[in-house]
């Protein structure tokens, strides 16, 4: 099984129980587990991979709680309005989505969040025109690697009731859309967002 040596980092931060910050730390990792952390001088010498990581900073995966990652397609569209003269402009481009669109949203969204330290997200999917589909989010995810926690969100509220403006091309609670199946968490998150 492979072998991952980080050393010398200028700080290790481990966020565990004691909160320990370790001045010239580094990790021993084999396969995908992490099998020791503490000094440099306390691990073994060498790996199949030995980053020397000295002038970093190492730290925990950062965790994303809250995204739409299929609004990064449109993110260019309407950037100086607001919420509402956003959503009112938006929801007519995005009653276009297809399944491909949420795949290729996702994947792409959740590299940036990777490149970016983000280990861990959040998706909460609310809308399931043509033929969308939470399975494709999940299959995005496992192909990137993240870990991901995919939502089944939907709308209850109408605009005459203090909700947000609904284009009604766009399906909301009633979608027939599937569902995600296999180990793969999922939850369905019955609140309006935008
Ligand atoms: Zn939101």
């Amino acid at each position: 099984m492979q072998t991952l040596l980080v050393k010398n980092t200028a700080v290790l931060v481990t966020m565990d129980d004691e909160r320990r910050e370790i001045v010239n730390g580094g990790l021993f990792v084999r396969g995908n587990i992490i099998e020791q952390v503490g000094p440099t001088s306390e691990l073994p010498e060498t790996a199949d991979t030995v980053l020397d990581l000295s002038g970093h900073i190492v730290l925990p995966g950062l965790v994303n709680t809250h995204h739409h990652l299929y609004q990064s397609l449109t993110r260019v569209l309407a950037q100086d309005n607001n919420l509402f003269d956003w959503l009112t402009t938006l929801y007519p481009i995005w009653a276009n989505l297809t399944d491909e669109a949420i795949y290729i949203s996702t994947i792409t969204g959740l590299a940036e969040l990777a490149l970016s330290g983000c280990t861990t997200s959040s998706d909460h999917l609310y809308i399931f025109p043509n033929d969308c589909t939470l399975d494709s989010q999940i299959r995005a995810a496992q192909e990137i690697g993240v870990r991901f926690h995919a939502a089944r969100g939907s709308m209850s509220l109408g605009e005459s009731d203090g909700g947000l403006p609904l284009i009604a091309s766009l399906k909301t609670r009633r979608s027939s859309s599937k569902t995600a199946s296999g180990s793969s968490r999922h939850t369905t998150t019955p609140v309006a967002t935008p």
